[in-house]
């Protein structure tokens, strides 16, 4: 199973909203496949890219290389704050694991003014690798796990399915 940054969050968020994505909904995405070796080798390379989607796998809001490389997520509210961590985390995990990369990693709240930083640690590497094995255990599950009422059902999109 391909295990996406969002699901990931949702894990951390709402193991029902995990279940439904992984099972009902299809991502669409319009990023720009890259591959991380040739961004980072690429000396000329200074301004910040955006939507980058690398092994179809991570999707990074954007990157910016000033000496080391640091990827950024970009979030409305730090309301899920610690969902959100885990998805940048997860890409931290990704790029060090599968890739060979490490980076540096920033989640950003625009609108609150303030950014946060996130560096691996090994607690959080382990922590990330119990996630990734719990994931599939979910998603395969033949019925969705039950309602656990959270302050942001009322936004979530599959509320219909769960309230209605
Ligand atoms: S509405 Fe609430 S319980 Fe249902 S999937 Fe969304 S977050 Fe989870």
């Amino acid at each position: 199973m391909r295990i996406t940054g969002v699901m990931v969050q949702y894990y951390k968020s709402c193991h029902r909203e995990l279940w439904y994505f992984g099972n009902q909904i299809n991502m669409n995405y319009d990023n720009e496949y890259i591959e991380i070796g040739r961004l980072i080798n690429e000396d000329s390379y200074k301004r910040e890219k955006k939507n980058i989607l690398i092994d179809g796998t991570i999707a990074i809001d954007f990157i910016k290389k000033r000496g080391e490389l640091t990827i950024y997520e970009i979030k409305k509210s730090s309301k899920l704050e610690d969902p959100a961590k885990y998805q940048l985390y997860y890409y931290l995990w990704y790029l060090k694991n599968k890739l060979g990369q490490i980076v540096k990693g920033e989640i950003v709240y625009p609108k609150e003014k303030s950014s946060e930083t996130l560096e691996l640690t090994n607690e959080v590497e382990k922590e990330i690798e119990s996630i990734l094995e719990e994931i599939p255990k979910i998603v395969t599950l033949k019925t969705p796990p039950k309602i656990i009422k959270k302050p942001y059902c009322k936004k979530c999109s599959y509320y219909s399915l769960c309230f209605v």
